[in-house]
């Protein structure tokens, strides 16, 4: 074999928007996230380690909507979602509805190696955080200033969020009001997700893909998108590796 390949991502497509300072964050943190994961490829690290340590990396920063700076629910509270698939040999995890959790990514690594199952949610998948003795901190540390703020648009305009993109207090700010997109009978405002996810394939040719996400803005309690959902929103095998940003309703579809 011989040759590696990585890609990451923080949702799909930079909105033109978006302030200049903003996008230039996003460049950077996603360039750091890539050296990250080039370095850890000319380490000879494997697939599944890689996509892991990027997307840590990613979830720890609060700039994209997992980890730290998570897209919030209805009422305010944090749930996340990730998971990760090993290609060579189909195996995966995956985690739901985790409010302690510093790195769902990593839990979702511990389903796929420390447990019998493939998906753990809520309050088991929490317990199971607490059994393998993975980071947890509260529910407070992943809730920024600038979320409490969309999600209060987002309610004021009975919408759902794909993104950050509406500046606080703008005039032009209708959060979805006008908008031609609906979800479930809901306008969606704008749609530029900040999920992220990465892929790799290493020097010895195994693919491997990770994805993690706080899920969409002002969404139901206990609502699960595709980002946790092998075969929707991450899928790896011996040919390829894919890690979905979107729209989780129709990416599930
Ligand atoms: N796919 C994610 C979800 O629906 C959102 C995103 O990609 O930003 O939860």
């Amino acid at each position: 074999m011989g040759g590696w390949a990585i890609a990451v991502h923080g949702g799909a497509g930079v909105d033109p928007n978006l302030p200049m300072e903003r996008q230039e964050q996003a460049k950077q943190l996603l360039t750091r996230c890539l050296n990250l994961g080039i370095s850890a490829l000319r380490s000879d690290l494997a697939a599944i380690d890689v996509v892991e340590l990027v997307v840590r990396e990613l979830e720890t920063d609060p700039f994209f909507n997992s980890g730290r700076g998570s897209a919030l629910t209805a009422k305010g509270t944090v749930e996340m979602e990730a998971s990760i698939m090993d290609g060579p040999k189909r195996r995966c995890g995956a985690v739901s509805g985790l409010t302690t959790v510093k790195n769902p990514v990593s839990l979702a690594r511990l389903v796929m190696d420390k447990s019998p199952h493939s998906y753990l949610a809520f309050s088991g998948a929490e317990d199971f955080a607490r059994q393998q003795g993975v980071e947890l901190v509260d529910n407070e540390y992943f809730i920024t200033e600038e979320n409490v703020g969309m999600l209060k648009l987002a309610k004021e305009a009975n919408t759902i969020l794909f993104d950050y993109r509406i500046p606080l207090g703008s005039e032009s700010c209708s959060a979805g009001v006008e908008s031609p997109l609906h979800m479930n009978g809901l306008p969606i405002s704008v749609y530029a997700p900040e999920t992220v996810g990465c892929v790799v394939v290493d020097n010895q040719g195994r693919c491997a893909a990770a994805t993690s996400t706080g899920g969409l803005m002002n969404k139901m309690t206990g609502r699960i998108g595709d980002s946790p959902l092998i075969g929707a929103g991450t899928y790896a095998c011996d040919l390829c590796g894919v890690s979905c940003t979107g729209e989780g309703e129709a990416i599930i579809r």
